[in-house]
């Protein structure tokens, strides 16, 4: 699996994707047509995925797909953590949206949460021409526009020949980073549904999905997280700490 790898960028777009899913067993997408997109802004997700091991399913828009990464312990707002992200098969766009059970036995089989999604841009500038480039050379520096995942980061490809290749996730110094915060111990919940992994394996929510608790649901729990957040830059600064600690007790 892992030499085929390499060979696998020469193929169809997402053949890898698709040989390794029986998409009459799996409700993952089956990939329609590949259609790149120039912009404004590219899209990314982060899937939380509870398969065989426990792992973040880190995909950013590229050329019509999403190029992937499985990383072990999830992004880390600490500068001085490095994460390790091996990069995985590109995945359809249409897998942004999913977000449910992949059967047992089947390949990736467990529970995804959609755990993150919004948009990212190269750093400085240049577009998607810069992404490409910024990829391919393997040092892709990132400016992501999420509700969990903010500001900029960086994958870096280490050389490793022969194995699939494995970059590292790491965040830039800017206002958003800090060391007090462990995003992925913090934020349990579905960024889509606000549910949990436990409720997403027992399929709870699903027939509330067009109803307006789900609404409900989904407000009060996006809330936490964006105090969160914004608690996170306020430890830059005693000033707008103060400042924030009077509009959270209005
Ligand atoms: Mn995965």
């Amino acid at each position: 699996m892992a030499t085929r790898k390499r060979s696998s960028a020469k193929r169809a777009p997402l053949a890898e994707y698709k040989a390794k899913r029986d998409f009459s067993k799996t409700d993952e997408p089956a990939g329609g047509a590949v259609r790149a997109r120039k912009g404004p802004r590219l899209r990314f997700v982060i899937q939380k995925h509870a398969a065989s091991h426990l792992h973040f399913d880190f995909r950013l828009e590229l050329d019509g797909v999403m190029k992937s990464w499985a990383v072990p312990k999830g992004p880390s707002y600490d500068p001085s953590v490095k994460r390790l992200a091996m990069e995985v098969e590109d995945h359809p766009i249409e897998y942004n949206t999913f977000e449910g059970t992949i059967p047992k036995g089947e390949y990736g089989g467990g529970t995804v949460m959609l755990w993150d999604r919004g948009t990212y841009e190269p750093e400085e500038g240049g577009g998607v021409d810069a992404l490409r480039e910024a990829y391919e050379k393997g040092d892709l520096k990132i400016r992501m526009h999420g509700e969990r995942m903010q500001g900029g980061w960086v994958l870096v490809r280490m050389r490793r020949p022969g194995a699939r290749a494995q970059w590292l996730l790491i965040k830039h110094r800017d206002e958003f980073a800090t060391s007090k915060f462990d995003i992925v111990a913090e934020v349990m919940t579905s960024v889509k549904s606000g549910r949990t992994m436990e409720e997403i394996a027992e399929r709870k929510g699903r027939v509330w999905r067009s109803n307006r608790a789900t609404d409900a649901e989904t407000k009060t729990v996006r809330k936490p997280a964006a105090k969160k957040s914004k608690a996170k830059r306020s430890a830059v600064s005693s000033r707008s700490t103060q400042r924030k600690r009077r509009t959270q007790s209005r």
